[in-house]
This record gives structure tokens, sequence and C-alpha cells, in this order.
């Protein structure tokens, strides 16, 4: 058992979580509970009672699940913690492929395919227990699995040269070597959006170039009023998966396509998918992505720094229960159960920044197409179709909320603040 005063903390910060994620369910289950007989004041014409009880349950049913989970989430991490499993799966992987940079990434990825298999059952019960309850689910087994074991491949297909090379530097640059690494990340992630449309996102769904026509037109046209230029639509087949419907871009400037869920297109009109197409437009014309990117980027090289003191300090992997000639293993494996423990508390941050660009990613799409009934019709018809929360509790929506409320959004959108005013003239 390796109790010590840092192993006492780390499991302090994420009891302490865990503690108050479970009062934050508590108060937004019992406040959604409360007005469960009655359908949110504004809404009574869009949603029926019986679906409003319904994404009332769904609700309810999705937090249940994410308590438990988190609580698997605790008992496993004090497991990790205070057993000496970690020093152990080390040791095994080093002795069975050494410890030079091979060996090293060869042993992470495979102690990070041990610890995920321990999550399977979880996401198996949620896609074909909780989401077929409440008829989201379109997979089937093989669907499930084969996913599984492409992500696995692909996990180790782009993770075994990034540690690797990550590895190296640790070894070549032992005072520099967190901002390469930092540094390889965030070119990674930019390659990323760049291969992902064109290799990856084909291997689990297919694309078909939306035929021509009114919807066609309608998007092409809109596309040239706010000088966005895209390449091409793109439909995929999101039905094969689940019956949540979605929209989003692919690719970058020239390159850039629109990819809409099969699943979007039944569900709404043309001039509706206009206001959802408007509004990721919004988002890019206010620069979103690249505040994204750059905040990411930052909140990132954060966490580096972090990883190259401790990386420093003997003490850490020593309470740890490691020797501290092998490093960077540990010290990752470590650091990824210890952070959430303290990133929990910065997420209001980030939803935050969220919530103010969908704001205006919003306002962006209600002045683009002169009027504001597209979109809240969308929103509306998102929310109903993917049985949203409608009223969530204001403490829990401040923790778990990248998106403001559909009511929220609905008053933004009717009383235009004299900053937008100002925006627009
Ligand atoms: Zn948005």
């Amino acid at each position: 058992m390796l109790v010590n005063s840092v192993t006492t903390t780390v499991v302090t910060l994420l009891l302490f979580k865990f503690i108050f994620e479970n009062i934050l369910h508590f108060i937004n289950n019992y406040h959604i509970l409360l007005h469960r007989k009655k359908i949110p004041h504004g809404f009574e014409t869009f949603i029926d009672l019986p679906t409003y009880q319904n994404s009332v349950d769904y609700t309810l049913v999705k937090s249940n699940f994410s308590s438990f989970c988190g609580a698997w989430s605790l008992v496993f991490d004090i497991f990790l913690i205070f057993s000496g499993i970690l020093p152990f799966l080390l040791q095994t992987g080093f002795n069975v492929f050494g410890n030079k940079n091979f060996g090293q990434a060869v042993t992470f990825l495979s102690i990070h395919f041990i610890l995920s298999l321990f999550w399977i059952p979880f996401s198996w019960w949620r896609q074909f227990r909780l989401e077929d309850f409440f008829g989201f689910n379109r997979s089937t087994q093989n669907i499930f699995w084969t996913d599984k074991a492409k992500e696995y491949l692909l996990s180790f297909v782009f993770g075994f040269p990034i540690f690797y090379i990550i590895a190296w530097f640790f070894q070549s640059f032992p005072r520099s070597w967190w901002l390469w690494a930092w540094a390889i990340l965030f070119i990674f992630q930019i390659t990323m959006v760049i291969i992902y449309p064109l290799l990856i996102l084909p291997l689990f769904n297919k694309l078909t170039p939306l035929p021509d026509g009114e919807l066609k037109e309608r998007l092409m046209q809109l596309a040239q009023t706010t000088q966005f230029p895209i390449n091409k639509i793109f439909t995929m087949d999101g039905s094969k998966r689940s019956a949540h419907s979605n929209a989003f871009f692919i690719g970058l400037e020239k390159f850039r396509h629109i990819v809409l869920y099969d699943t979007l297109i039944e569900q709404m009109t043309t001039e509706e998918i206009a206001a959802v197409l408007a509004h990721e437009i919004g988002h890019y014309k206010h620069q979103h992505i690249r505040t994204n990117l750059i905040v990411e980027g930052v909140y990132s090289f954060l966490g580096f720094g972090i990883l190259y003191y401790l990386s420093s300090r003997h003490w850490f992997l020593e309470s740890f229960g490691f020797q501290t000639e092998y490093t960077l293993v540990p010290l990752i494996l470590i650091f990824s159960i210890a952070i959430s423990g303290i990133t929990f508390w910065i997420d209001p941050f980030f939803n935050y920044l969220s919530r103010k660009h969908e704001y205006q990613a919003d306002r962006f799409t209600a002045d683009t197409l002169g009027q504001t009934e597209p979109l809240i019709s969308s929103l509306r018809k998102l929310h109903k179709e993917n049985l949203s929360n409608l009223a969530p509790h204001l403490i829990f929506s401040t923790f778990h909320y990248s998106h403001p409320t559909l009511l929220e959004r609905e008053i933004a959108l009717q009383n235009p603040t004299p900053d937008d005013h100002r925006t627009k003239a």
C-alpha cells in the first residue's frame, strides 16, 4: 500500500471532485423532477407533455449513469494509485519490450490499452441499454466492436510515433523536452484537422455528396453571400449508429467541406438547415476556431510546464512506487489520473467562453438570414429530437454545459444587446 502525503493528496482531490459532482447531479435532478409535471414556460407550443417528460427521464437516467461511471472511475483510480499495479505493469513492459524509446512507447500504449478495456462495458451499456431504451441506438454489435478495433488500431498507429519522438526528446534534451513535446502535439493537432476528413472519417462513416436540388442550392447561396468558400457538401450516414443529429465542417480554407448528418436532413426544413449552417459560419467569422486553438495551446503549455516540474522532482514518482530512472511513461500515466482533480474546477471558464461564442454565432445567424425564426425552430427541433434537458439548474449548467440552454438562446436572440447593435452598425 503506497500511502503517503502525495498519494493521499491526489486521492483527496479526486474524492472532492467526485463528491462535488454528485452534489451537482443531485441539485439538478431535484430541480428537473420538481418541474416534471409541467412544460417550462414558453415551450408549450413546440413540445407535448409526454415528450417533455421523456426528456426529463432521459436526463435523469443519463445523470445516474454518469454518477455510476464517476464512482467506478474513483474506485479504479484509487486502486491504481495505492495497489502498486502500475509500477508492476511498467516493469513487465520494460522486461518484454526493453526500456529504450521503442520499449517506452510500446509499454505506454499497452498499459493505456489494458486500462481502457475496463471502460468498454460502460460504453457498451450506454449504447445498447441506455440509448436503446430511449430509441436513439441504431448501432449493431458488429458496428460497435469493429469501431472499437479501429479506434485501438488508430491510437497505436498515431500514438506510437508521437510517443517515440517525445521519448527521444525527453532523453536528448532534459531541460527543454517539454517545449518540444508541446510543439509536437500542437502541430499534430493541426495536422489532424487536415488528415481527419481524408483518412479517418471515411473509416467510420460513408460520406455522400449532397445531390443537386433545392437544399444544395440554398446552402451554396448562403456560403456565397457570407463569403465563406466551401468546396463540397456531404451527407453522412450518422443514422448507422445513432438517431442523434448534427452538422459540422471539416478541412481548412479551400478544402473546407460541410457534413450534414442524414438524420438532420430528415428532421429539418431547408431554411432550418440553412440556419444551422449560418450558425457554423458565424463561429468561423468570429474567429472562434482560432481563439479555441490558442486557448487550448496555452492550456496544454501550462500542463507540460507542470509535467516538467514534476519530472525533475524525484519524490513525486517515488511516492507512487516507481523507480526514477524511466520517468516519462509513469509520469504521463500518473499525471493523466491526477489532473482531472484539478481541471474539473477550470471547466466553468471554458464553458463560459464557449457559451459566449454560441451567442455570437446565433446573432450572426439572425443578422445573415434577416430573421430569428429559422434558427429558433431548428434549435427547438434539435432539442426535441435529441431529448435535451430544457431547464437545467444554473449551477449544473455552469459546470457541464458548453452551450447556453434553449431558453437562454431564445431570449438572447429576441433581445439583441446594445453591444450587438454596435457590431452591426
Ligand atoms: Zn455553435
